[in-house]
């Protein structure tokens, strides 16, 4: 390493330092994960002013994401809305709750952070073509910023994804390879067989995927001045530590006084992060058949469990484990109290939120924002909502006038009692 470098990879474990041209994804010393590490005393910001005329967005922290910026390939993402919640937060037992909406985003959901960052990167290294493992979201993600950049794309999902981010890996074009089997046995198929085909893997593992994602990070630090705590959902554990990675090159770079608490929400039947912090204990057990309606958190060896431990640890977090019928009332809660449409994993940080309530590890006036990952229409399943009142009627203008009167009045009946 040349001593005027801004940036590098630095394994977590040994610490070995390594180029930012380096294509491979863990250390070659000790096979631990690698981190992309800024020299801060070499970044030129100061103050949130270098930022305030810019867009919002990914880009927005341009000089903290060392990619050449003039190549960037992105489709805006980012800037998503912070919602201040005043119905929603009654549900859950809390006085000020936001929902940071990444649903919003050009693909609908948080992949696409990381995605035009570890694009970027991978037009640079030169590589033939990118290939990811996904429950469904890094998938679409994937396949439309490789689309965008004119790089070959093959996804690889489980038997179980969700219909919405399957038709959007197919119409981006991507190859779908479609393993009977889990997640993790996709993920595991994809690090067998990517160098063979010359392919560049874009999972989570890829420090240049958590590069983009920590400006999650960056834009509620940006917002919000007071003291609050974040609830954020975890399945491969990347989320978790890029976001806690951005809050403490804040907190280094004097943009924030003290950081947030970190609480990671999983679900009952795939929850060995969870379950490790609740024990106190310093290995994750992995666990064969995870099993949850939330199929973008059903992942039973995260891959990025160490730096999640350590997002956890370092900001005196916590971790929540909550029922796949608690993640069904919250995303029904979300959707009718608030007018926000979120798919199942997203809203188990809410529903890890009101547990957190119920048990006593969150004060109801606690600050608390809640990060909803994706959209709703990533799982347009008819199991999980069934309509409040549906009519079915023949086309008949009378007789529908009647039957709404009758029901319209019936509920006013039943408001009142
Ligand atoms: C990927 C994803 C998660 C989990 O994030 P990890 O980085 O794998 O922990 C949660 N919710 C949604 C909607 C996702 O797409
Ligand atoms: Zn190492």
């Amino acid at each position: 390493m040349k001593q005027d470098d801004k940036a590098w990879l630095q394994c977590i474990n040994c610490h070995t330092i390594y180029p930012l041209n380096y294509s491979g994804y863990i250390c070659v010393k000790c096979g631990d994960l690698l981190d992309v590490v800024l020299d801060l005393d070499k970044v030129e910001v100061r103050d949130w002013r270098v930022f305030n005329d810019r867009a919002r967005g990914v880009w927005r922290y341009r000089e903290l994401i060392p990619v050449d910026y003039s190549k960037r390939v992105t489709l805006n993402e980012g800037g998503t809305p912070l919602i201040e919640c005043n119905r929603l937060n009654r549900w859950v037992g809390l006085k000020k709750l936001y929902i940071k909406f990444e649903g919003a985003n050009p693909t609908g959901s948080f992949k696409d952070r990381g995605m035009t960052v570890a694009i970027t990167k991978a037009l640079d290294l030169n590589v033939k073509g990118v290939i990811c493992a996904s429950t469904g979201n890094t998938a679409a993600s994937l396949a439309a910023y490789s689309a965008r950049a004119g790089l070959p794309c093959i996804t690889v999902i489980p038997e179980q994804a969700a219909l919405g981010k399957v038709f959007q890996a197919i119409a981006h074009g991507a190859i779908i390879v479609r393993i009977r089997g889990s997640f993790d046995q996709a993920l595991r198929f994809v690090f067998s067989k990517a160098e063979e085909l010359g392919y560049y893997i874009l999972n989570s593992v890829n420090a240049w995927r958590l590069e983009g994602q920590k400006t999650l990070g960056y834009e509620i630090a940006e917002e919000i001045k007071n003291e609050y705590s974040i609830f954020i959902p975890v399945g491969n554990c990347g989320n978790i530590a890029a976001v806690w990675k951005g809050l403490t090159e804040l907190k280094n770079l004097d943009l924030i006084k003290d950081a947030p608490r970190m609480i990671g929400v999983q679900a009952e039947g795939a929850s060995p992060f969870a379950k490790m912090v609740k024990e106190n204990r310093e290995s994750l057990q992995p666990i064969d058949n995870p099993e949850t309606i939330a199929s973008a958190i059903r992942i039973g060896r995260p891959v990025n469990w160490k730096k999640a431990l350590r997002a956890v640890r370092e900001s005196r977090g916590d971790a929540v484990i909550v029922s796949d019928k608690e993640i069904l009332e919250a995303q029904t809660a979300i959707a009718r109290l608030e007018g926000l449409g979120v798919e199942p994993a997203s809203a188990a940080s809410i529903a890890g939120a009101k547990k957190a309530v119920e048990e006593g590890g969150v004060d109801s006036d606690e600050t608390v924002v809640c990060i909803c990952t994706g959209h709703l229409l990533k799982d347009p399943n008819p199991e999980l909502f069934k309509p409040k009142t549906l009519i079915e009627i023949e086309p008949d203008e009378e007789k529908l006038v009647k039957e709404l009167t009758e029901i319209i009045s019936n509920r006013a009946i039943q408001a009142i009692n």
